[in-house]
């Protein structure tokens, strides 16, 4: 599985730095359809001030060629409201217009079985951002 670390700075205010022992995975869809909107440019955009200002932050993204990770496993992100991301890493799937969803699906199923092996996590605690805050998401 190709996986490039790009970590979100240190010094961001989006990487708070706290520490997490993570029992779940929650699965996101990015809901920007835009052309190029891949893992590629939500690795930018995370490392940017939109994100800081927005408050947001997660472990990876998957498009259909590559996955992005942006911050350890054992460090908590901002994308599930505050009970989702104390308890579980944020896997983001791209919907981007340009992108081939099935093999994103596909990538993202390869990374959730692995995340699921490493971390001792069972598929029941494999959720979706809706379980945590109602949001309509993936969409
Ligand atoms: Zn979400």
């Amino acid at each position: 599985m190709n996986i490039i670390q790009d970590f979100i700075p240190m010094s961001n205010s989006n990487r708070p730095g706290t520490s997490l022992n993570p029992t779940y995975i929650t699965v996101h869809e990015t809901a920007n359809t835009n052309h190029g909107a891949n893992a590629e440019m939500h690795a930018r955009y995370v490392k940017g001030a939109d994100a800081q200002n927005r408050q947001v932050s997660w472990h990876y993204t998957v498009d259909d060629t590559v996955i992005y990770q942006h911050l350890p496993t054992n460090e908590l992100g901002w994308h599930s409201g505050s009970n989702g991301n104390r308890q579980s890493i944020g896997i983001e799937l791209c919907v981007n217009s340009d992108g081939n969803f099935a093999a994103t699906r596909a990538r993202g199923i390869e990374l959730v079985r692995s995340m699921m092996n490493q971390l001792d996590i069972p598929l029941s605690r494999v959720v979706s951002h809706q379980h945590w805050t109602g949001k309509n998401c993936p969409s």
